[in-house]
Protein backbone atom coordinates (compact mmCIF):
# COMPACT_ATOMS: atom_id res chain seq x y z
CA UNK A 1 0.00 0.00 0.00
CA UNK A 2 1.48 3.25 -0.81
CA UNK A 3 0.94 5.98 1.00
CA UNK A 4 -1.73 8.53 0.66
CA UNK A 5 -0.70 11.04 3.80
CA UNK A 6 2.80 11.33 5.42
CA UNK A 7 3.05 13.63 8.53
CA UNK A 8 6.56 13.85 9.38
CA UNK A 9 7.98 15.88 12.67
CA UNK A 10 4.74 17.93 13.54
CA UNK A 11 4.92 20.45 16.27
CA UNK A 12 2.24 22.83 17.34
CA UNK A 13 1.61 24.92 20.51
CA UNK A 14 -1.06 27.32 21.39
CA UNK A 15 0.88 29.64 23.83
CA UNK A 16 2.24 27.95 26.59
CA UNK A 17 0.42 24.26 26.03
CA UNK A 18 1.87 22.12 23.38
CA UNK A 19 -0.87 20.33 21.36
CA UNK A 20 1.73 18.28 19.03
CA UNK A 21 5.42 17.10 19.83
CA UNK A 22 7.30 16.01 17.17
CA UNK A 23 4.56 13.58 15.55
CA UNK A 24 5.42 11.85 12.42
CA UNK A 25 3.31 8.83 11.19
CA UNK A 26 1.98 7.37 7.35
CA UNK A 27 -1.38 7.13 6.41
CA UNK A 28 -1.77 3.98 3.61
CA UNK A 29 -4.05 4.33 0.99
CA UNK A 30 -7.34 2.23 0.94
CA UNK A 31 -7.36 2.27 5.07
CA UNK A 32 -9.40 2.76 7.61
CA UNK A 33 -6.64 4.76 9.88
CA UNK A 34 -7.57 5.94 13.60
CA UNK A 35 -6.55 8.65 15.13
CA UNK A 36 -6.67 7.88 19.07
CA UNK A 37 -6.30 9.59 22.33
CA UNK A 38 -7.99 10.89 25.49
CA UNK A 39 -9.56 14.56 25.10
CA UNK A 40 -6.70 17.39 24.47
CA UNK A 41 -4.08 14.82 23.08
CA UNK A 42 -4.16 16.97 19.86
CA UNK A 43 -5.83 14.93 17.37
CA UNK A 44 -8.22 17.54 16.49
CA UNK A 45 -5.24 20.00 15.76
CA UNK A 46 -3.75 17.45 13.77
CA UNK A 47 -6.80 17.25 11.02
CA UNK A 48 -7.12 21.21 11.06
CA UNK A 49 -3.13 21.05 10.15
CA UNK A 50 -3.23 18.74 7.32
CA UNK A 51 -6.47 20.04 5.56
CA UNK A 52 -4.96 23.52 5.75
CA UNK A 53 -6.54 25.24 8.81
CA UNK A 54 -4.19 25.65 10.97
CA UNK A 55 -0.68 26.22 10.56
CA UNK A 56 2.11 23.77 12.34
CA UNK A 57 5.28 25.61 14.04
CA UNK A 58 7.90 22.99 13.03
CA UNK A 59 7.70 19.92 10.26
CA UNK A 60 5.18 19.60 7.26
CA UNK A 61 3.35 16.72 5.64
CA UNK A 62 2.54 15.65 2.45
CA UNK A 63 -0.67 14.20 0.21
CA UNK A 64 0.15 11.77 -2.09
CA UNK A 65 4.01 11.92 -2.26
CA UNK A 66 3.25 16.01 -2.81
CA UNK A 67 0.82 16.78 -4.52
CA UNK A 68 0.00 20.21 -4.17
CA UNK A 69 -2.14 21.29 -1.38
CA UNK A 70 -4.99 22.96 -3.30
CA UNK A 71 -5.37 20.03 -5.46
CA UNK A 72 -5.03 17.55 -2.97
CA UNK A 73 -7.58 18.89 -0.74
CA UNK A 74 -9.72 18.92 -3.74
CA UNK A 75 -10.27 14.80 -3.32
CA UNK A 76 -10.53 15.40 0.65
CA UNK A 77 -14.10 15.36 2.36
CA UNK A 78 -14.03 16.07 5.88
CA UNK A 79 -16.77 16.24 8.76
CA UNK A 80 -14.57 18.22 11.39
CA UNK A 81 -17.49 20.05 13.05
CA UNK A 82 -21.32 19.39 12.61
CA UNK A 83 -22.86 21.30 9.68
CA UNK A 84 -25.21 23.40 10.46
CA UNK A 85 -28.57 21.68 8.64
CA UNK A 86 -31.85 23.54 8.65
CA UNK A 87 -34.18 21.28 10.71
CA UNK A 88 -37.77 22.21 8.70
CA UNK A 89 -35.53 21.56 5.09
CA UNK A 90 -35.31 18.01 3.59
CA UNK A 91 -32.27 16.12 3.34
CA UNK A 92 -31.72 16.86 0.11
CA UNK A 93 -32.31 20.05 0.00
CA UNK A 94 -30.00 20.60 3.20
CA UNK A 95 -27.67 18.78 0.52
CA UNK A 96 -27.96 21.60 -1.87
CA UNK A 97 -26.99 24.38 0.36
CA UNK A 98 -23.86 22.82 1.80
CA UNK A 99 -23.05 22.06 -1.77
CA UNK A 100 -23.65 25.35 -2.74
CA UNK A 101 -21.14 26.81 0.08
CA UNK A 102 -18.84 24.36 -0.49
CA UNK A 103 -18.96 25.42 -4.30
CA UNK A 104 -18.66 21.36 -5.38
CA UNK A 105 -20.81 18.06 -5.63
CA UNK A 106 -23.73 19.72 -6.72
CA UNK A 107 -25.30 16.86 -9.20
CA UNK A 108 -23.77 14.15 -6.45
CA UNK A 109 -26.60 14.30 -4.03
CA UNK A 110 -28.42 11.53 -5.12
CA UNK A 111 -25.68 9.59 -5.37
CA UNK A 112 -24.48 10.93 -1.99
CA UNK A 113 -28.27 9.85 0.06
CA UNK A 114 -27.61 6.54 -1.61
CA UNK A 115 -24.13 6.10 -0.09
CA UNK A 116 -25.45 7.25 3.28
CA UNK A 117 -28.63 5.45 3.57
CA UNK A 118 -31.03 8.20 3.34
CA UNK A 119 -31.96 8.11 -0.39
CA UNK A 120 -35.78 6.87 0.60
CA UNK A 121 -35.79 10.07 3.04
CA UNK A 122 -34.35 12.12 0.66
CA UNK A 123 -37.46 14.32 1.26
CA UNK A 124 -37.96 13.95 4.57
CA UNK A 125 -37.50 17.09 7.04
CA UNK A 126 -34.32 16.98 9.01
CA UNK A 127 -35.85 17.56 11.99
CA UNK A 128 -37.69 14.27 11.29
CA UNK A 129 -34.40 11.70 11.64
CA UNK A 130 -32.93 10.18 14.46
CA UNK A 131 -29.23 10.37 15.68
CA UNK A 132 -27.26 8.64 13.46
CA UNK A 133 -29.42 9.36 10.66
CA UNK A 134 -28.63 12.91 11.43
CA UNK A 135 -24.70 12.10 11.61
CA UNK A 136 -25.31 10.35 8.42
CA UNK A 137 -26.38 12.82 6.79
CA UNK A 138 -23.50 15.07 7.91
CA UNK A 139 -21.27 12.51 6.43
CA UNK A 140 -23.02 12.75 2.96
CA UNK A 141 -22.15 16.42 3.05
CA UNK A 142 -18.51 15.48 3.93
CA UNK A 143 -19.24 12.88 0.28
CA UNK A 144 -20.45 15.64 -2.19
CA UNK A 145 -17.63 16.37 -4.90
CA UNK A 146 -16.71 12.63 -4.83
CA UNK A 147 -13.65 12.45 -2.30
CA UNK A 148 -11.16 9.71 -2.47
CA UNK A 149 -10.47 10.31 1.49
CA UNK A 150 -12.68 11.08 4.33
CA UNK A 151 -11.64 12.95 7.11
CA UNK A 152 -13.95 12.49 10.63
CA UNK A 153 -12.96 14.01 13.75
CA UNK A 154 -15.19 12.37 16.53
CA UNK A 155 -17.74 11.24 14.08
CA UNK A 156 -19.58 9.30 17.42
CA UNK A 157 -19.56 12.04 19.48
CA UNK A 158 -22.95 12.61 21.09
CA UNK A 159 -24.66 9.49 19.63
CA UNK A 160 -26.85 6.67 21.17
CA UNK A 161 -25.38 2.92 20.21
CA UNK A 162 -27.86 2.42 17.65
CA UNK A 163 -26.11 5.57 16.02
CA UNK A 164 -22.68 4.27 16.57
CA UNK A 165 -23.41 1.28 15.19
CA UNK A 166 -24.47 2.89 11.95
CA UNK A 167 -21.69 5.30 11.30
CA UNK A 168 -19.16 2.10 12.21
CA UNK A 169 -20.97 0.07 9.27
CA UNK A 170 -21.47 3.21 6.78
CA UNK A 171 -17.58 3.44 7.74
CA UNK A 172 -17.04 0.04 6.59
CA UNK A 173 -19.66 0.43 3.67
CA UNK A 174 -17.05 3.63 1.79
CA UNK A 175 -14.22 1.94 3.08
CA UNK A 176 -15.35 -1.36 0.91
CA UNK A 177 -15.83 1.99 -2.22
CA UNK A 178 -11.95 2.47 -1.79
CA UNK A 179 -12.61 5.49 0.21
CA UNK A 180 -9.56 6.03 2.59
CA UNK A 181 -10.98 7.54 6.05
CA UNK A 182 -9.11 9.16 8.59
CA UNK A 183 -11.18 9.37 12.21
CA UNK A 184 -9.74 11.30 15.44
CA UNK A 185 -11.81 9.65 18.31
CA UNK A 186 -11.42 9.43 22.20
CA UNK A 187 -13.97 6.50 22.58
CA UNK A 188 -11.36 3.47 21.67
CA UNK A 189 -13.91 0.56 21.48
CA UNK A 190 -16.31 2.76 19.29
CA UNK A 191 -14.30 2.41 15.81
CA UNK A 192 -11.31 -0.29 17.61
CA UNK A 193 -13.52 -2.69 15.05
CA UNK A 194 -13.51 -0.56 11.79
CA UNK A 195 -10.24 0.90 12.12
CA UNK A 196 -6.95 -1.07 10.21
CA UNK A 197 -4.33 1.47 11.01
CA UNK A 198 -3.97 3.41 14.59
CA UNK A 199 -1.79 6.20 15.94
CA UNK A 200 -2.40 6.82 19.22
CA UNK A 201 -1.49 10.16 20.76
CA UNK A 202 -1.16 11.47 24.55
CA UNK A 203 -0.57 15.08 25.30
CA UNK A 204 0.57 15.53 22.19
CA UNK A 205 3.05 12.59 21.69
CA UNK A 206 2.79 9.86 19.56
CA UNK A 207 2.77 6.83 21.75
CA UNK A 208 2.26 4.12 19.26
CA UNK A 209 1.41 3.94 15.41
CA UNK A 210 0.33 0.80 12.67
CA UNK A 211 -1.63 -1.93 11.19
CA UNK A 212 -3.84 -3.01 14.04
CA UNK A 213 -2.59 -6.16 13.58
CA UNK A 214 0.73 -5.34 13.94
CA UNK A 215 0.12 -3.44 16.94
CA UNK A 216 -2.06 -6.21 18.96
CA UNK A 217 0.55 -9.08 17.54
CA UNK A 218 3.49 -7.85 18.78
CA UNK A 219 2.30 -8.07 22.22
CA UNK A 220 0.72 -11.32 22.07
CA UNK A 221 1.58 -13.21 25.56
CA UNK A 222 1.56 -16.58 25.82
CA UNK A 223 1.13 -18.54 29.02
CA UNK A 224 2.88 -21.71 29.76
CA UNK A 225 3.27 -24.19 32.76
CA UNK A 226 4.94 -27.26 33.57
CA UNK A 227 6.52 -29.39 36.54
CA UNK A 228 9.89 -27.98 37.15
CA UNK A 229 9.11 -24.11 36.60
CA UNK A 230 12.97 -23.50 36.41
CA UNK A 231 14.26 -26.10 33.52
CA UNK A 232 11.05 -24.49 31.50
CA UNK A 233 11.87 -21.33 31.99
CA UNK A 234 15.49 -22.03 31.17
CA UNK A 235 14.48 -24.04 28.12
CA UNK A 236 12.60 -21.08 27.19
CA UNK A 237 15.32 -18.44 27.22
CA UNK A 238 17.26 -20.00 24.42
CA UNK A 239 13.82 -20.18 22.40
CA UNK A 240 14.11 -17.93 19.29
CA UNK A 241 11.24 -15.43 19.29
CA UNK A 242 10.59 -14.94 22.88
CA UNK A 243 11.23 -11.67 23.67
CA UNK A 244 10.67 -11.48 27.85
CA UNK A 245 10.05 -13.95 30.21
CA UNK A 246 8.10 -13.19 33.56
CA UNK A 247 7.26 -15.69 36.33
CA UNK A 248 4.23 -14.89 38.06
CA UNK A 249 3.74 -17.96 41.02
CA UNK A 250 4.57 -20.85 38.60
CA UNK A 251 3.46 -19.71 35.42
CA UNK A 252 5.65 -18.32 33.10
CA UNK A 253 4.58 -15.12 30.90
CA UNK A 254 6.02 -15.09 27.38
CA UNK A 255 6.00 -12.31 25.29
CA UNK A 256 6.71 -13.32 21.91
CA UNK A 257 7.13 -12.33 18.48
CA UNK A 258 4.36 -12.03 15.79
CA UNK A 259 5.95 -14.98 14.06
CA UNK A 260 5.41 -17.18 17.01
CA UNK A 261 2.32 -19.63 17.25
CA UNK A 262 1.37 -21.38 20.87
CA UNK A 263 1.79 -24.66 18.94
CA UNK A 264 5.60 -23.58 18.69
CA UNK A 265 6.30 -22.94 21.82
CA UNK A 266 4.64 -26.73 22.30
CA UNK A 267 6.24 -28.58 19.91
CA UNK A 268 9.93 -26.78 21.16
CA UNK A 269 9.45 -27.43 24.76
CA UNK A 270 8.45 -31.33 23.92
CA UNK A 271 11.03 -31.55 21.91
CA UNK A 272 13.28 -30.14 25.22
CA UNK A 273 11.92 -33.13 26.87
CA UNK A 274 9.40 -31.41 28.87
CA UNK A 275 5.16 -32.01 29.25
CA UNK A 276 3.42 -28.37 29.14
CA UNK A 277 0.55 -28.97 31.76
CA UNK A 278 -0.76 -25.44 30.49
CA UNK A 279 -0.34 -23.13 27.61
CA UNK A 280 -2.41 -20.41 26.30
CA UNK A 281 -2.70 -17.44 24.37
CA UNK A 282 -3.26 -14.07 25.58
CA UNK A 283 -4.15 -11.17 23.12
CA UNK A 284 -4.53 -7.88 24.36
CA UNK A 285 -7.73 -5.88 22.84
CA UNK A 286 -7.05 -2.73 21.27
CA UNK A 287 -8.61 -1.11 24.00
CA UNK A 288 -6.50 -2.42 26.89
CA UNK A 289 -3.46 -1.61 24.70
CA UNK A 290 -5.11 1.93 24.55
CA UNK A 291 -5.78 2.82 28.73
CA UNK A 292 -2.60 0.99 29.51
CA UNK A 293 -0.76 3.58 27.37
CA UNK A 294 -2.82 6.75 28.37
CA UNK A 295 -3.35 5.24 31.84
CA UNK A 296 -6.62 5.62 31.82
P1 LIG B 1 -8.22 16.64 20.96
O1 LIG B 1 -8.87 16.88 19.64
O2 LIG B 1 -7.39 15.40 21.02
O3 LIG B 1 -9.20 16.69 22.09
P2 LIG B 1 -7.06 19.28 20.57
O4 LIG B 1 -6.23 19.22 19.36
O5 LIG B 1 -8.40 19.88 20.45
O6 LIG B 1 -7.15 17.82 21.21
O7 LIG B 1 -6.28 20.08 21.70
C1 LIG B 1 -4.94 19.78 22.07
C2 LIG B 1 -4.51 20.76 23.15
O8 LIG B 1 -4.45 22.08 22.60
C3 LIG B 1 -5.44 20.84 24.34
O9 LIG B 1 -4.68 21.05 25.49
C4 LIG B 1 -6.31 22.06 24.02
O10 LIG B 1 -6.79 22.64 25.20
C5 LIG B 1 -5.33 22.94 23.30
N1 LIG B 1 -5.99 23.80 22.30
C6 LIG B 1 -6.68 23.40 21.21
N2 LIG B 1 -7.12 24.45 20.49
C7 LIG B 1 -6.69 25.56 21.14
C8 LIG B 1 -6.82 26.97 20.89
N3 LIG B 1 -7.47 27.44 19.82
N4 LIG B 1 -6.25 27.81 21.79
C9 LIG B 1 -5.58 27.34 22.86
N5 LIG B 1 -5.41 26.04 23.15
C10 LIG B 1 -5.97 25.15 22.31
MG1 LIG C 1 -10.92 16.98 19.20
Amino acid sequence: MSSILSIQHISKSYGPIQALKDVSFDVPEGCVFGILGPNGSGKTTMLGIVLDVLLADVGNYSWYGGMEHSTARKQIGALLETPNFYHYLSAFDNLEINAAIKQRGHDDRDQVLKQVGLYERKDSKFQTFSLGMKQRLAIGAALLGNPKILVLDEPTNGLDPAGIAEIRELIRQLNKQGITIIIASHMLDEIEKVCTHVAILKKGTLLLHGPVDEVLLSEDQVEVRADNTAQLQQALEAMPGIKKIKLNDNTLQLTCDATVTTAQVNAYCTGMGITLSHLLLRKKSLETKFMELTNQ
